[in-house]
């Protein structure tokens, strides 16, 4: 298996360990100079359909959290009917702990721009939409500049896809959020494009059919869409010699992709990394090791909504198979690493309350039970808690999320997976700090 060849952070100077400092935006001179866009010709030579095909055997699977295969959602579009078709391009990146769509818009637009562009041709979409965190104050500018010049270079626009080689023309515009976390979810940002308040919609209708204005919508993810042109420049069988098989007989997860590890490492940053690197490898190799040599006490798997990896699960092979380790999945395979130190109550109370302050409120297992949690966790941290708390505390998680069918969206699963895999894997920690439960004795006459 060849091992951790940059290939979206290959024209990033000093990628990964460098000083960011001495990195800069590559503009479009620099990216064409260097073999940029031809992917893009590459696509528009072939027909839309085949370019489906080509991402669908590649099996590239959503960077954004969830993991679903990319070609295969491109294919759930309706024909074209001569109404509007749109991408929505997910640039939300609001969850703690994942910073890995930044490092792609601070240094590397246009690949950004390239990969649009190639799914916009092969899923035949006018209109793209990127959506952007409101706190992204430089990215929004760096990627509003690359968009002109994609604009002026023949793009986008009605002179664009290359200036004649393609009939089809594509728009490409910047929206930016409002701070929301809740807009990362693909309704919610749908909501958001269209103006209004960032509200998950009921699936189905899912976006594909039913999206934007009411029309096929295809919402990815920047990685994801970043990773359609080397797929497209070295084929399918290049892509699937990154990443690994799968573990349980599921999906594969092949490519590389991008990790970013905070938390007590000694170099945290984005780490370009095939698919399948044990977190040990990730951290030691590549981060320098646990910060000021202490011991490993656990992970965030990826975004604080995956859940906990505990002590013993160190050697964790960083792919989509990842949930076998009890955690809900890969998300945005950017760990957040614990020392020994760290204080799991504490984590898991700031994780709480993170999940609280996002919820919509539209759904009441989120909206309240948010609340809940936070509540309890805070009575235990402060040592006022019995354990009968850590029961309910459980139950609350676990009755809300898609997972087990109570609310509109996966806001709430992250609330309760990250909740319960902390107090399942330091249930010690918890019982430490609340006193045992009260049993009341009851006496009765002659008794
Ligand atoms: Fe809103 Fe929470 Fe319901 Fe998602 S689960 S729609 S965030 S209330």
């Amino acid at each position: 298996m060849p091992m951790n060849e940059p290939v979206l952070t290959k024209r990033i100077p000093s990628a990964p360990w460098g000083d960011p400092k001495d990195r800069r935006t590559i503009d479009i001179g620099e990216y064409v100079r260097t073999g940029g866009y031809q992917s893009l010709e590459k696509a528009l030579a072939s027909k839309p359909g085949e370019i489906v095909d080509e991402v669908k055997a590649a099996v590239l699977r959503g960077r954004g959290g969830a993991g679903f295969p990319a070609g295969l959602k491109w294919s759930f579009l309706p024909d074209p009917d001569g109404g509007r078709r749109y991408l929505a391009i997910n640039c939300d990146e609001a969850e703690p702990g994942t910073f890995k769509d930044r490092l792609l818009c601070d240094f590397d637009p246009h690949l950004v721009l390239e990969g649009i562009a190639i799914a916009c041709y092969a899923c035949q979409l006018d209109t793209a939409y990127f959506f952007i965190r409101g706190e992204y104050h430089h990215q929004a500018k760096v990627m509003q500049r690359a968009i002109e010049e994609a604009y002026a270079h023949g793009i986008f626009g009605q002179q664009g896809l290359l200036k004649g080689k393609s009939d089809f023309k594509v728009e490409c515009y910047l929206h930016r959020g409002a701070g929301a976390y809740i807009c990362g979810e693909e309704t919610g940002l749908l909501e958001a494009v269209e103006g209004k308040r960032g509200w998950p919609r009921i699936k189905p209708p899912f976006p594909a059919v039913k999206g934007l204005f009411g029309r096929p919508t295809i919402v990815n993810n920047v990685e994801t869409l970043a990773a359609v042109v080397p797929i497209i420049e070295h084929g399918v069988e290049w892509w699937k010699g990154h990443g690994c098989e799968s573990a349980t007989g599921g999906p594969p997860s092949y490519g590389t992709k991008l990790m970013g590890v905070s938390g007590h490492v000694e170099r945290p940053g984005v780490y370009e990394c095939d698919l399948g690197i044990p977190l040990r490898e990730l951290v030691e190799t590549h981060c320098g090791g646990m910060r000021k040599g202490k011991k490993f006490k656990g992970a965030i798997a990826g975004g604080v909504s995956m859940g906990v990896l505990g002590p013993d699960q160190f050697d964790a092979p960083m792919d989509f198979d990842i949930g076998r380790f009890d955690v809900l999945g890969l998300g945005t395979a950017c760990p957040t690493i614990f020392d020994e130190d760290t204080d799991m109550v504490a984590v898991a109370r700031n994780i709480s309350r993170f999940f609280k302050n996002e919820s919509c409120g539209q759904c009441t297992p989120c909206r309240e039970g948010s609340g809940w949690i936070l509540k309890l966790l805070m009575r235990i941290e402060r040592g006022a808690g019995t354990t009968k708390d850590l029961d309910l505390l459980l139950e609350v998680a676990g009755s809300m999320g898609l997972t087990p069918g109570t609310t509109i969206c996966g806001l709430a699963d992250g609330n309760n997976w990250a909740v319960r895999t902390i107090v399942n894997k330091y249930r010690g920690e918890f019982e430490a700090r609340v006193k045992p439960q009260f049993i009341p004795v009851t006496i009765t006459a002659g008794g």
